[in-house]
Parts: C-alpha cells; structure tokens; sequence
C-alpha cells in the first residue's frame, strides 16, 4: 500500500528538525516539497526545502487543479501540496513524509485515509515556542507576533490527530515519532 506520513505544528515546535531527522533514520521516507510564495531564506534551497513561486503562479496551479491542498498560512502567504509531488514519490515506491500547517494536515488526513497517519509535534508552552522562533533567527518582530497568534489557534486541533508528540527534550521527541513511524511503516 502507498503510505503518507503527515506532520504538523505551529511554527517553531520543531517540525522542520524533526522531519530531517526522520529523514536520515528512515531512507524509505521522501519528503513532499510544497509550493510557497514566502521569501527564501538563507539556508533554504529551491526545490529542495520549497518550491519558491510568485502568487501569479501560485493562483494559476489553483485555477489549473494542481493542489491536493493548499492554505494563505498567514495573509498573502500561500503553501499548498501539489498532486504531481506525491505521485512523483509514490512512483518511487517511497513512503511520503509531509510537514504542512494544522488545516492542510487535517485535510490530508481525510485525503489519503487509512494511507497515512498525522502527527502533531507539540510545543512545551507558548513562551518556549517564542522564544525558538527568536532563536531561529529568521523572523522578525512583526512575524514572530504573527506566528504566535496562528499557534493559539492551531494548538485547538491537537486532538483530531492520530499522535501527539511533545517536543520538550528533543532527543526524546525524536525516539517517540521514530516509534510511531516505525510501528506504521512494519504494519501491514
Ligand atoms: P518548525 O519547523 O516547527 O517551525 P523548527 O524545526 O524550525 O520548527 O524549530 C524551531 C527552532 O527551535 C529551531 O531553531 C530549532 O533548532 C529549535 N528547536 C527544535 N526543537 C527544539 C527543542 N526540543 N529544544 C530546543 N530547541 C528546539
Ligand atoms: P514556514 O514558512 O515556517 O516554512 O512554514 C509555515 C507553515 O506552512 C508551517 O506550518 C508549514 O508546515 C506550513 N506548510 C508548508 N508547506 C505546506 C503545504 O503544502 N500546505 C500547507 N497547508 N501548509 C504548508
């Protein structure tokens, strides 16, 4: 059966790092690259971490049907997964590893069923959550504010996911989704 796993959070749980960790224990995984109109970042790569587009586009692949999903994450701001991504991985015979926002993860789930499973990575409080996204250094006051204000409502939707995994102690949280992926990937 084609699988998909699915992790989502508010911005700065943690996802991204636990995410490229999966990624190295488990070769069978391939991450799905979303399509987004935010700026690149520095250590970021076109067609590795996104791909990077104008909104013109952006508005075009919706017109053109080319999304399985998609969301304005934060206003302008558009990401969205595209069909020829997951069919592209599945071509592959590999599993796929999502990271998307809370909607986007909910409307995976009901997408790909009993395929896949959805993880929320969550944070220990807000306060830590700020405070990792002033540490990422890749945001400023404006973001940040705007970042924690979309976390208090996507913390609301921790419990339509299949898991909940606490990112207090990294180390830990990474040894409880390996489990998870583990258990998932060996059954049936
Ligand atoms: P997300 O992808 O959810 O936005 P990131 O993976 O970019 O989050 O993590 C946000 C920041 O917090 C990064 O700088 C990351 O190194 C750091 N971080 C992640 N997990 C932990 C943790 N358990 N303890 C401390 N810092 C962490
Ligand atoms: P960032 O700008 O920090 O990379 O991502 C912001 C948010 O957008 C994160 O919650 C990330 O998971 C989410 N995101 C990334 N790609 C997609 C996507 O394809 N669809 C949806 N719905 N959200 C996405």
């Amino acid at each position: 059966m084609n699988k998909a796993i699915i992790i989502s959070a508010p911005s700065g749980a943690g996802k991204t790092t636990i995410v490229k960790n999966m990624l190295k224990i488990f070769p069978q995984l391939s991450f799905s690259i979303s399509a987004c109109t935010r700026p690149q970042r520095e250590n970021e790569e076109n067609g590795r971490d996104y791909y990077f587009i104008s909104t013109e586009e952006f508005k075009e692949k919706i017109k053109n049907g080319e999304f399985i999903e998609w969301e304005e994450v934060y206003p302008g701001k558009f990401y969205g997964t595209l069909k020829k991504e997951v069919e592209r991985i599945w071509k592959e015979g590999k599993i796929i590893i999502f990271d998307v926002d809370v909607k986007g993860a909910i409307n995976l789930k009901k997408y790909f069923g009993e395929k896949a499973i959805a993880i929320y990575i969550m944070p220990p409080s807000l306060e830590v959550l700020e405070n990792r996204l002033r540490n990422r250094n890749t945001e400023t006051d404006e973001t940040i504010k705007v970042r924690i204000e979309r976390a208090k409502y996507e913390l609301s939707f921790a419990s339509e996911f299949d898991y909940i995994v606490i990112n207090d102690n990294l180390e830990l949280a990474i040894k409880e989704t390996k489990n998870i992926i583990s258990f998932f990937i060996n059954a049936n």
